[in-house]
């Protein structure tokens, strides 16, 4: 099912050019050509799912495998020893592009200028516990 506009899908067949960092049967790494740090690289099956959980298992456990070859090359070739990894699931995670799931590797420097600190909020009286519940009935039936 893959969708007619999908940039990444025009990757996957060659019909839209990019930098192929790393490439086998099932999965792609490709140089992010809005690079947050010189060296930015992006991994992600080369067939389309549109969600993070659409992914069967077992290749979701290869493409993560595949995702620390990608940053072990990373790092050697940028001369770092940092990175930041993300993935991006949903409307409200400033994703653009859904063909899932997409790791961004992104190589780290001295003073690179990025700051992913998200704010360190506090829970208010009782909140933790509430959510924590919320949360853990689907893992473990609390
Ligand atoms: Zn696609």
């Amino acid at each position: 099912m893959e969708e007619k506009k999908c940039i990444f899908c025009g990757i996957v067949t060659g019909d839209v050019h990019s930098h192929k960092v790393y490439e086998d049967q099932k999965f792609l790494a490709i140089l992010d050509i809005f690079p947050a740090t010189p060296g930015h690289v992006i991994v992600f099956p080369k067939k389309h799912y549109d969600s993070f959980f659409k992914i069967p298992d077992m290749d979701r456990i290869q493409l993560f495998e595949t995702a620390k070859k990608v940053a072990d090359a990373v790092l050697k070739g940028m001369d770092t020893d940092s990175f930041n990894m993300l993935v991006f699931e949903g409307k409200h995670s400033n994703k653009n592009i859904v063909h899932e799931p997409q790791i961004h590797i992104i190589p780290r420097y001295p003073q690179d200028g990025l700051n992913f600190n998200p704010p360190r909020n506090r829970y208010a009286e009782g909140q933790a516990e509430q959510v924590y519940r919320k949360i853990a009935r689907y893992l473990k039936g609390v």
